[in-house]
C-alpha cells in the first residue's frame, strides 16, 4: 500500500434487499475515494448463514451499478473466509486474550436475569475464563459446543470519530463478548465483529464510513484490533436517516429499498444528489449538482451529526429536475419505448409534468385509447352546457374546413382569443383526453392528428347531447 493512500469500502449484508441507507453510505464512501484519489471496496458480510441470500447480494450489485458507484475488482465474500478468520481466533486463544465458552443459553439468561435485579451491566460474567486445558479437552470429548469469547479488560475506549469527535465507552458494558462459535476444538465459525476486523485490516482500509447503528460496534471491534495488536482505522459515523417525525426511516414511511425507486422511474443522478443532501450541505445552498461537482466540494466535516430528514418531496423535485434535462430521444430510451416521432411528440407533451417515468404511461394512456369521463367535465367551470356545445360545434367546423395542423392550430386560437380561451380550450382538452388534468389541447392535437383530434370532438358533442 503506497504511503498515504485512502482506502474506503462498503460492506453490505445481504440480508434483505439494497436499502436506501445502505446507498447513501455507498455514495459517501464512493464520494471521499474520488475526492482523496483512494480505493474503494465491495465486501459482502454474509456471515449469517441463515439470513443471507443470493437475491439480495444480486440486488446490491445491480444497485451499485446503477448509482455508477465503480469500486475494486476484488470483491470478499465473508462466507469464503472462514479458515482465515480462524487462524487469528486460534492465535488469540493461543495468547490466552480469548477464550472457549461452553455456558448454556439457559445458564446465560439466568445470569442476565440476576444481574437486571441488581441493576448490575448485562454482560458475560466472565465464568468461563479460567477453564483449565484438561477440562476444555473433556468437554469437546465429550461433543459439547462452545463460543469463543474475548477477554475484554476493564477500562475506557476512546476513539475519534471525524464527525461525532471524540467518543467514549466503557468496557465494563460490553464484557467478554463471542467472536466466533460452533466450536468443537477444529473447527469454528466467526461471528461478525471478528470478521469485519479482520477484512479491515487485510484490505488496509484506512477510514470506515458507516451508519451511526454501528457506532456501538466500534468498541467491540477496537478490542479485537488491540488483542491481535493490528491498526486502527480511522472512523465516520454516519447520521441516521429520520422520517419527517423524526423516527428511523421505515417501510410505512417511505420505500426502503433501493430496486423500489429504480423500478419507479427515479433517474441515478437524481438519487445520487438526493442522497447526497441527507447528512451533507455544500457550502451555499446549492441543491442540484453533477456527481464530479460533489466530489469536488465533499469534505467529512460538513456532514452533519443529527438524523437526516428523509423528504420525499425534494426526491421527486430533483428527479423532475433530470428528467426535464434529458433529450426526448433520451427519454425514450429510459422508458424502453421506440424512437418514433409519434413517441418523442408524446413526451415533449408530458415530459414537464413528469416527476418519475413511470408516471409517462398514466399520463399519456389516453392518446392510445379515450377513457370514458362524464360530459359535465367539458363544461369549463365559468361556463355552461350551451356555450360549451357552441364552441365545440366551432372546433368541428375548423377541423372540417383546415387540413393542415398549423392552419388548423392558428384557426382555434384565434378563436380562443375571441371567445376567451378557458371557455374554448378547457372543452377542447377535455374532449381530446377525457381528463381532468392533461397536456395542453394543442399539444395533444399534435400527437394525435386532425381526424383522430376531429374524431374525439364529435364523441364530446355528442356526449353533452348536441
Ligand atoms: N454489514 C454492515 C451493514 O450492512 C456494515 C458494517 C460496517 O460497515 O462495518 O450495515
Amino acid at each position: 500500500m503506497k504511503q498515504g493512500e485512502v482506502r474506503v469500502r462498503i460492506a453490505p449484508s445481504p440480508t434483505g434487499y439494497f436499502h436506501i441507507g445502505t446507498a447513501r453510505t455507498a455514495l459517501f464512501n464512493y464520494l471521499y475515494a474520488l475526492k482523496t484519489g483512494g480505493k474503494f471496496y465491495l465486501r459482502i458480510e454474509d456471515t449469517d448463514k441463515e439470513r443471507s441470500e443470493k437475491k439480495y447480494e444480486e440486488d446490491i450489485l445491480e444497485g451499485m451499478k446503477w448509482l455508477g458507484f465503480t469500486y475494486e475488482p476484488e470483491v470478499l465474500r465473508q462466507s469464503e473466509r472462514g479458515e482465515i478468520y480462524g487462524k487469528y481466533v486460534r492465535k488469540l486463544l493461543e495468547a490466552k486474550k480469548a477464550y472457549y465458552c461452553f455456558c448454556s443459553k439457559e445458564l446465560l439468561d439466568k445470569e442476565r436475569e440476576e444481574q437486571m435485579a441488581k441493576k448490575m451491566p448485562q454482560v458475560y460474567s466472565g465464568r468461563c475464563r479460567n477453564l483449565s486445558e484438561g477440562e476444555i479437552e473433556e468437554k469437546f470429548a465429550k461433543g459439547e459446543r462452545a463460543v469463543v469469547r474475548i477477554m475484554t479488560p476493564l477500562m475506557e475506549i476512546t476513539f475519534s470519530d471525524a464527525i461525532r469527535g471524540e467518543v467514549k465507552f466503557d468496557t465494563q458494558y460490553i464484557g467478554d463478548f463471542a467472536i466466533a462459535k460452533n466450536a468443537d476444538g477444529k473447527t469454528l465459525e466467526a461471528l461478525y465483529h471478528l470478521a469485519v476486523v479482520i477484512d479491515d485490516y487485510e484490505t488496509n482500509i484506512t477510514l470506515v464510513i458507516r451508519g451511526e447503528d454501528h457506532l456501538a460496534n466500534t468498541p467491540k471491534q477496537i478490542l479485537i484490533q488491540e488483542a491481535l495488536d493490528l491498526p486502527r482505522p480511522e472512523y465516520a459515523h454516519l447520521p441516521l436517516i429520520l422520517d419527517e417525525k423524526r423516527a428511523k426511516l421505515s417501510k410505512r414511511f417511505a420505500a426502503t429499498a433501493l430496486s423500489d425507486y429504480r423500478k419507479e422511474g427515479y433517474l441515478p443522478e437524481a438519487m445520487r444528489n438526493f442522497l447526497t443532501l441527507l447528512g451533507w450541505h455544500p457550502v451555499d445552498d446549492k441543491e442540484i449538482f453533477t456527481l464530479e461537482e460533489i466530489a469536488a466540494e465533499f469534505t467529512l466535516e460538513r456532514i452533519q451529526k443529527g438524523g437526516a430528514i428523509f423528504d420525499g418531496k425534494k426526491l421527486r423535485f430533483l428527479n423532475a429536475h433530470y428528467l426535464r434535462s434529458k433529450s426526448d430521444v433520451e427519454l425514450a430510451g429510459l422508458l424502453e419505448i421506440e424512437v418514433t416521432e409519434q413517441n418523442c411528440k408524446k413526451i415533449a407533451a408530458v415530459k414537464e409534468r413528469m416527476d418519475t417515468l413511470s408516471q409517462f404511461s398514466i399520463l399519456t394512456d389516453f392518446f392510445d385509447a379515450l377513457p370514458e369521463y362524464p360530459a359535465e367535465r367539458l363544461i369549463w367551470k365559468k361556463s355552461d352546457k350551451e356555450t360549451t356545445g357552441k364552441n365545440l360545434l366551432k372546433i368541428s367546423e375548423i377541423f372540417n374546413t383546415n387540413n393542415n395542423f398549423s392552419q388548423a392550430k392558428m384557426a382555434i386560437e384565434t378563436y380562443a382569443e375571441e371567445e376567451g380561451r378557458g371557455e374554448v380550450l378547457w372543452p377542447l382538452r377535455v374532449a381530446l383526453s377525457g381528463k381532468e388534468a392533461s397536456p395542453g389541447p394543442i399539444e395533444i392535437m399534435e400527437v394525435l392528428g386532425l381526424a383522430e383530434s376531429q374524431e374525439r370532438v364529435k364523441k364530446a358533442l355528442k356526449n353533452l347531447g348536441f
